[in-house]
């Protein structure tokens, strides 16, 4: 069976990423649009064959409880956006995908967990990266002990932030600046490459905030994580130039990726330099996307958890928090 799916946001990424992703998928249907924008959203439906009934405005979202054919709700929004529209979905009665960053504060993605738990619902976080073919490619070599024991993994991610009325640029919608939007993947993969969560962060901020685009947010900053088994991540975000890394070092070779998280034209070499390209296997579906929507929806069919639930939301935005602190602070600061 195909769980159906509500889009809730139809921006950049919920109308031009994800829904036309639905095509690639076994177990996933778009069957319901959330929109400010009515016009906007009667085009898209009848594009995708979407009922008129099910077109919904963030006024009327809660009625989406009496729509049967509304399963799962794929939250779209900017980040402020996401705890009021992933609680609101638990308690209409529906599975929730949550875009990342989780929320603006780990306060938050608490309440979100909480809410999902007591309505008996799914929660899962759009980390994409866990479904991408090369991403889990480098994952299994290096637990494979490819090259020896991991020593230092290094990440940088950029992009050159425009327009400075975007949300992405206010505070108070973005939580924060460049490692909430971009410097996740880093900070994600450190833990997800390691198998290790860090038990500490030390990071430091540099940012022109005399550039209009920066008045709220960072625009640079870099953080290290120290990892139990000595591993030091050592990751930078920004949002003033281009860049889309992941290395990771062992004492006998390296896995190196770039681009390491795009949505498309990602590579990996494995060995001692960039001689050896590798032809990751297939991921687990035609796409990371359907292969992530998919995965909920399978979850939901055989009521297992995501391997990216609220939880993984949270722990990063816990680490989130502490990278500002050190910044803010100057210091190191010990996680737990
Ligand atoms: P966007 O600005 O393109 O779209 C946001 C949507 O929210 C728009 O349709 C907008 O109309 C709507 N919206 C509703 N209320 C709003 C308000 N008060 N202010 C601003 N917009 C409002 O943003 P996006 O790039 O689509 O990002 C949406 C979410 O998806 C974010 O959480 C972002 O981090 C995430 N995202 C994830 C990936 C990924 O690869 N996983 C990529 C891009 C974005």
């Amino acid at each position: 069976r195909k769980l159906g799916y509500a889009i809730v946001g139809l921006g950049g990424y919920g109308l031009g990423i994800i829904i036309p992703q639905f095509k690639n998928c076994q177990h996933s249907k778009l069957v319901a649009l959330v929109s400010g924008d009515p016009v906007k959203a009667k085009r898209v439906a009848a594009e995708y064959g979407v009922p008129e009934r099910s077109i919904y405005n963030y006024q009327n979202f809660d009625s989406i409880k009496d729509n049967p054919d509304i399963d799962v709700v794929y939250v779209c929004l900017p980040v402020s956006m996401h705890a009021e529209y992933t609680i609101r979905a638990a308690q209409a009665g529906k599975h929730v995908m949550c875009e990342k960053p989780m929320a603006v504060s780990s306060k938050e993605c608490e309440a979100m967990i909480a809410a999902c738990k007591k309505a008996g619902k799914k929660l899962m976080i759009g980390y994409r990266c866990h479904f991408e073919a090369n991403n889990l490619e480098a994952r299994r070599r290096a637990r494979a002990g490819e090259i020896g024991k991991l020593r230092y993994f290094r990440s940088e991610h950029g992009f050159t932030a425009g327009n400075p009325n975007s949300w992405r640029l206010k505070k108070a919608m973005s939580g924060g600046g460049s490692l909430m939007d971009i410097g996740i993947y880093a900070l994600n993969a450190a833990r997800y490459m390691t198998a290790e969560e860090p038990i500490a962060v030390y990071a430091k901020e540099t940012t022109d905030r005399h550039d209009p685009r920066f008045r709220e947010v960072e625009d640079m900053i870099e953080f290290e994580l120290e990892f139990p088994s000595g591993v030091i991540a050592s990751c930078m975000s920004m949002y003033s130039a281009n860049q889309n890394h992941i290395l990771l070092m062992g004492d006998k070779g390296r896995i190196d990726m770039e681009p390491g998280t795009r949505y498309d034209g990602n590579k990996l070499w494995v060995g001692q330099d960039r001689s050896n390209l590798i032809t990751p296997a297939p991921g687990p579906g035609a796409t990371q996307w359907s292969g992530q929507l998919d995965h909920l929806s399978l979850c939901v069919l055989n009521n297992k958890e995501p391997i990216v639930p609220g939880e993984e939301g949270l722990r990063d935005i816990r680490i989130v928090e502490a990278i500002y602190r050190s910044a803010r602070e100057q210091k190191r600061i010990a996680l737990i």
